[in-house]
């Protein structure tokens, strides 16, 4: 199976993608069998392949799973649209010939309740969809091809800088001036991360965050479903003014028709030339939320289990193999093209445009392109068509999971990177969640905090015995705020990752905002 491709440690992960792809499971065997071959120990193929969702590790005298797998999304907007009973009723209606499981958020929030049938992403909105799916070819959303996007000028900014006619510094300054954020969750100046770059040491290595799994997150997918060849632009702008010469594009392994538009579309760049001196890598994650933190993320394109380091250094100074490594966000990368051509003026006139992510209990969720600072209000009333019939606004996330929670009181907040922090949350990857009179916050917060233990690396205790005991704690009868307090401050002073430290967000927020509603 491996035939030519290279034994490279680093490739593990993707090597075990085959075997999993091939046989629907990895056997005790084809792990003694690929750690012979690349020549690592049988522990270490063992614990990386164990760490992933996605890697169904069969042991000596264990049954293997069925072939098809069906994995339905349980997370809060899917549960909100009644995931549950979704599983139960497949469940039955498959028997065993189909493996029916939970899974955390899959970005397909806008098409809640949402599964994916072997590789087919569905919204199984009743059972014959999925048992139809089963052998069907999947839907593609067709993009922008390479010829379209070059007919409406795409790839001439790419040109006219690789040609000599602008400056790096220009560019750098005209993001600079932009304001233009990191759009991943974290909002760290882009230019600001480029000029760190610039002081490290060559060979740089540059590393794309296409790994959204925050619940409530998908617009990284509508920018890759629909305009890829504005990210690999943006991609292949940001590798020139930082001089690196090799792409990491690190694809979560839920978006395979993503995975197929960007093999087509890079084979495309690299035959016209226009990636030429830059080599880029398409990668599989392996389902692990935590591997959208930006060193998680690093130790899995080393092929290791994505356990996140400790800072200082900071990937500007050893990232990626050790290698000063940039690493941006796909939805930072797509708007590139447009701020330098149109200027950073035009882009701060627009108001910081950006992509919302908006699902839960409006009229129609997806993504909304909208101003940096919009409100869950307009969201809901302008973009979204309103509340859906029958549902009243009682609280929203503003930031995915880990942004915390609001009441329906705070919906004319301006919804923008520290304008949330005095309430203790924060807008994040612009995942706004809505939650309506009829639902239960009780029921929201344990399956975001439940959503957490299940994707803790594990690596430091206030997470791990963290996320567990709050859990336990979200389960009593009688809620002992006092204790859930305590327990939130040692997991966000004490945790190792943006995980832990934010894990405790939707519980803390809601025992201030909602505090009836937890009674
Ligand atoms: Fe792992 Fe949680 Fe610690 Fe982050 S905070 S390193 S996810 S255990």
């Amino acid at each position: 199976m491996l035939d030519k491709r290279p034994r490279r440690a680093d490739l593990l992960i993707e090597h075990l993608h085959l075997i999993q792809d091939q046989f629907g499971h990895i056997s005790a065997r084809h792990l003694a069998a690929l750690a012979n071959e690349m020549k690592l120990s049988q522990a270490e193929v063992y614990e990386v392949a164990t760490f992933y969702a996605h890697f169904d590790v069969v042991k000596e005298g264990q049954t293997p799973p069925p072939e098809l797998t069906v994995r339905v999304c349980d997370g809060i907007a899917c549960e909100l649209a009644g995931a549950n009973g979704l599983i139960e009723t497949l469940k039955t209606a498959m028997g065993d010939a189909v493996r029916v499981i939970p899974t955390p958020c899959i970005g397909a929030c806008d098409a809640a309740p949402a599964a994916v049938v072997g590789k087919n992403r569905v919204a199984p909105a009743d059972v014959s969809i999925v048992t139809s799916a089963i052998n069907s070819v999947p839907i593609l959303p067709a993009p922008t091809g390479f010829k379209t996007y070059l007919a409406q000028g795409g790839y001439a900014l790419l040109k006219s800088c690789q040609a000599g006619d602008r400056e790096r510094e220009d560019v750098l300054g005209e993001i600079e001036q932009s304001g233009l954020r990191g759009l991943g969750g974290a909002g760290f100046p882009v230019a600001r991360k480029w000029r760190f770059m610039l002081d490290a040491p060559k060979p740089r290595l540059m590393a794309i965050n296409a790994d959204e799994g925050e619940p409530g997150t998908f617009k990284d997918r509508h920018c890759l479903e629909t305009d890829p060849h504005r990210v690999i632009e943006g991609a292949l702008l940001a590798a020139w003014i930082i001089e690196a010469e090799e792409i990491y594009i690190y694809l979560r392994d839920e978006y395979p028709h993503i995975h197929q538009i960007l093999e087509t579309e890079i084979a495309q760049v690299a035959a016209a030339g226009l990636s030429e001196g830059v080599t880029l890598h398409l990668r599989r994650g392996a389902g692990a939320y935590i591997c959208g933190e930006e060193s998680a993320l690093l130790e899995s394109l080393e092929g290791k289990r994505g356990l996140p380091r400790n800072r200082p250094p900071y990937p500007a100074q050893a990232g990626l193999f050790g290698r000063p490594t940039l690493i941006n966000n796909v939805e930072s990368l797509f708007w590139l093209r447009q701020i330098v051509e149109d200027g950073a003026d035009a882009y701060q006139k627009a108001g910081r445009p950006h992509f919302f992510s908006v699902s839960g209990r409006v009229k129609n969720p997806g993504v909304k392109l909208a101003p940096a600072g919009t409100t869950v209000r307009q969201l809901i009333e302008d973009y979204s068509g309103g509340m859906a019939d029958g549902h009243t606004l009682k609280a929203y996330l503003p930031g995915g999971a880990s942004g915390g929670i609001l009441p329906a009181s705070m919906a004319d907040l301006p919804l923008d990177f520290g304008t949330l922090e005095e309430y203790g949350c924060f807008v994040g990857s612009a995942a706004v969640v809505v939650i309506s009179e009829s639902d239960n916050i009780k029921s929201v917060v344990r399956n975001l905090i439940h959503f957490f233990e299940d994707e803790s690396c594990g690596q430091c205790t206030p997470c791990r015995a963290g996320c567990e005991k709050l859990s336990v704690l979200l389960s009593e009868p009688e809620l002992d705020n006092e204790l859930i307090g305590e327990l939130a401050e040692a997991m966000r002073e004490a945790s190792i990752c943006g995980l832990g430290q934010a894990a405790a967000n939707p519980v803390v927020s809601a025992l201030r905002f909602l505090k009836d509603e937890m009674a």
